[in-house]
C-alpha cells in the first residue's frame, strides 16, 4: 500500500511515461525468468511469491526481479568503481554475505539462477554451522552476524574483553557495532583480536579461490565492513597475494565500491537496460 502510494506520488512529479519500469533486488533464491521469489529465509512467510506478476498487475509496467547482490554488482559495474570492467566479482559484506559475478560484461546466473552465493563457499570443513545448513561457510566467519556469533561463543567460554563491556545476552551486545569490534581488536583486545583477524583472513581465502577460478579484473567489496577502509583492504590483499596464482593476483584490483549503500538500488534500476535477460 505504502509503496504504491510512494510510486504514484513519485510518478506524478515526473514527465508522463518517464518511468520505464521497476527493478527489484531481492534476497534469493529466486527465479529471474519467471519473476518469482522461491524462498527468502529472512522474510518470514515469503515462499513462491510471484512478485513480478503482483507488481505488474499493480503498475502495468516492466518489472525486473534480480538477486540483491547481483543487483549491487551490476550497480557498481554501471555507475561505480567497476565502470568499463567486464570481469568483476562483488562481495556484499553485510549482516550476511552475498555475491555477484559479472563475466564478459554480463551477470552470471548459472543453470537456475543459483550462482554467486559467495557467502556460502566452504572455507573450513570443521567450521561453525551456517544458516544454510552447511558448516564452515565464509558467512559464518566474515559477516557481521558471523563475527558477533563467534564473539558470543567466546564470551560463553569465559573470555573477557578489555575494551568492550557487555555479556553475550546483553542488549548492549546486540547493538554492538562492527566499528567498535574492529577498534577493540586493533587495540589488542583478547576477545575480538583473532576473530577479526580470521574474518579478514577467511575473506581473503574466498577471494583467492574465486580469483583462481574466474581470473577477474576486479573484486569489489560493498557493505558495512567496508567502512574499515585500508584497515580491511591491506591485510586482505596480503592474504589473497599469499594464496592466489601470482599471475592472477598481480593485475587484480581489490577495491571498495563507491556507491555507499546505493549499489543495490541503482543496479536494480539499471537492470531495465537489459530486459532480455529477464525474458521481458
Ligand atoms: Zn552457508
Amino acid at each position: 500500500e505504502t509503496i504504491h502510494k510512494n510510486i504514484v506520488q513519485f510518478q506524478s512529479t515526473l514527465v508522463p511515461d518517464s518511468i520505464i519500469g521497476i527493478g527489484i533486488g531481492a534476497p534469493g533464491p529466486l527465479d529471474i525468468k519467471r519473476g518469482i521469489i522461491d524462498f527468502a529465509p529472512n522474510l518470514p512467510g515469503w515462499r513462491d511469491v510471484p512478485l513480478r506478476k503482483i507488481l505488474k498487475d499493480e503498475f502495468n509496467m516492466k518489472i525486473v526481479l534480480e538477486n540483491d547482490a547481483n543487483a549491487a554488482a551490476w550497480g557498481e559495474r554501471c555507475f561505480g568503481v567497476g565502470q568499463g570492467v567486464d570481469n568483476l566479482v562483488c562481495f556484499t559484506l553485510g549482516t550476511g554475505i552475498g555475491g555477484g559475478i559479472i563475466i564478459d560484461g554480463k551477470i552470471y546466473h548459472g543453470n537456475n539462477c543459483g550462482a554467486a552465493e559467495l557467502g556460502h563457499m566452504t572455507v573450513n570443513k570443521d567450521g561453525p554451522r551456517c544458516n544454510c545448513g552447511n558448516y564452515g561457510c565464509l558467512e559464518a566467519y566474515s559477516s557481521a552476524i558471523g563475527i558477533k556469533n563467534r564473539i558470543k561463543n567466546r564470551i560463553k567460554e569465559g573470555i573477557k574483553s578489555e575494551f568492550l563491556n557487555f555479556d553475550s545476552d546483553d542488549k548492549l551486545f546486540e547493538s554492538l557495532s562492527l566499528k567498535s569490534i574492529f577498534e577493540a581488536a586493533r587495540k589488542g583486545d583478547k576477545l575480538t583480536e583473532n576473530i577479526v583477524e580470521e574474518a579478514i583472513s577467511y575473506l581473503g581465502i574466498a577471494i583467492a579461490n574465486i580469483t583462481n577460478i574466474l581470473n577477474p579484473k576486479m573484486v569489489v567489496l560493498v557493505g558495512g565492513m567496508t567502512n574499515e577502509g585500508d584497515k580491511l583492504l591491506l591485510p586482505l590483499r596480503e592474504e589473497v597475494k599469499k594464496r592466489a596464482f601470482y599471475s592472477n593476483y598481480k593485475p587484480l584490483k581489490i577495491v571498495i565500491g563507491k556507491l555507499d549503500g546505493n549499489a543495490g538500488v541503482l543496479g536494480a534500476a539499471a537492470l531495465l537496460w537489459i530486459p532480455e535477460i529477464y525474458s521481458l
